[in-house]
């Protein structure tokens, strides 16, 4: 047996112990572990996960205040029926495509939508989640074969 097996036997046979002297080493030398971290990270493209972690955040933020600003424009309410528990509220092309606008903008959506706001352009308006399926459904918009109703035949056979 090769000394390293013997090695990789032995810490999967004592897991804990093992661990708990990892655990022992990088209280003992801080210093190094960090800089090994840092330098494990930049071998293998990784990014520091606090920092990512803050970066989401930050991101997040963004996106609320770009929404809220928005919501602010486009009247803060539902355009339909008045509804206004922003819970509830989403942000609607009048004219469609929603979806492709949304996979095409990807990072920056709500940026990019605000700026069009901002410049005139009228295709964006509030609607509740109840209007908008109902809009949806009454222009087939999405998926048509999702907003189709079901028959009563249909639903029985369903249903049965
Ligand atoms: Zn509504």
């Amino acid at each position: 047996m090769k000394e390293s097996d013997y090695h990789k036997k032995w810490r999967l046979k004592n897991k804990e112990k093992w661990q708990a002297s990892q655990r022992k080493w990088r209280q003992k030398n801080k210093k190094r572990f960090r800089e090994y971290t840092r330098r494990y990270r930049a071998k293998h493209n990784l990014l520091d996960p606090f920092r990512l972690y803050k970066r989401a955040i930050k991101s997040k933020e963004t996106r609320e205040r770009l929404r809220h600003e928005i919501f602010v424009l486009l009247g803060n309410k539902c355009t339909s029926c008045g509804f206004f528990d922003r819970r509830a509220l989403q942000i609607d092309h009048v004219n469609g495509g929603g979806n492709k606008e949304r996979k095409l903008f990807r990072h920056g959506y709500y940026e990019k939508i605000l700026d069009a706001i901002k410049e005139g352009v009228n295709k964006y308006q509030l609607l509740c989640a109840n209007c908008n399926w109902i809009k949806r459904y009454e222009k087939k918009e999405e998926n048509p074969i999702q907003c189709r109703p079901m028959g009563f035949a249909e639903a029985a056979v369903k249903l049965a």
